[in-house]
């Protein structure tokens, strides 16, 4: 199979193969349909398999086919929350690389560095934001940010932010987003914490686990 096969736009396909992106890995070729079918995502999967480009690729063809807005009035509609900076960077350094050919921006939202910075970037419009959840709950808790529009949810590493005692911070967000949405849930482990909340939170979701 190859990024041809899996209906994408062709900005998207435009950037994979700058990148150098041939073919999908396992977790892609099962993720990327059900993810533009609308579906929830249930994926046990590490990092190191593809799985960034596994709901980032979908979430930005989802978005870049509706209509877009003026910058004044973007809004954010896909949070990535993850437990850690790095990651986040990471992500959205990920996301960036795919999205270059079309006008989605995206922009990190992270601890340890300055909250003026990352004020300046959301109000320029930002369609994605990858975050951590300590900054993300000062910005919600100064009123900075406005997750009403948000459409599609990524929870990345859930075990990991257990472990980091950042589950009740997730559990505040979510409840600061349409409880209508589409939600991507990924952990390695299923401790009892994680899937209470899968069960709380996705609706029969597609399984995928690598
Ligand atoms: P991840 O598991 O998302 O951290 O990805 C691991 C690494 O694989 C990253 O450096 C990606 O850029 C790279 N990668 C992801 N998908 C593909 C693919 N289909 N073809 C080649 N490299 C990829």
């Amino acid at each position: 199979m190859t990024f041809n096969d899996l209906n994408l736009i062709p900005a998207i396909l435009k950037a994979l193969e700058k990148e150098k992106y041939t073919s999908p890995t396992p977790i892609q070729e099962q993720s990327i349909p059900a993810v533009l079918e609308g579906r929830d995502l249930l994926g046990c999967a590490q990092t190191g398999t593809g799985k960034t480009a596994a709901f980032a690729i979908p979430i930005l063809q989802l978005l870049s086919k509706q209509q877009s807005k003026p910058t004044a009035v973007r809004r954010i509609r896909s949070l990535i929350l993850t437990p850690t900076r790095e990651l986040a960077i990471q992500i959205s350094d990920n996301i960036k690389a795919y999205s270059q050919f079309t006008d989605l921006r995206c922009t990190a939202i992270v601890g340890g560095v300055s909250q003026k910075v990352q004020e300046r970037a959301l109000n320029h419009g930002a369609d994605i934001i990858i975050a951590t959840p300590g900054r993300l709950i000062d910005l919600i808790n100064q009123k900075r940010i406005d997750l009403q529009y948000v459409q599609i949810l990524v929870l990345d590493e859930a075990d990991r932010m257990l472990d980091m005692g950042f589950i009740h911070d997730v559990k505040r967000i979510i409840t600061k987003m349409p409880a209508k949405k589409q939600t991507l849930f990924f952990s390695a482990t299923m401790p009892p914490e994680i899937s209470k909340m899968v069960k709380s939170i996705l609706v029969n979701p597609v399984k995928v686990e690598i």
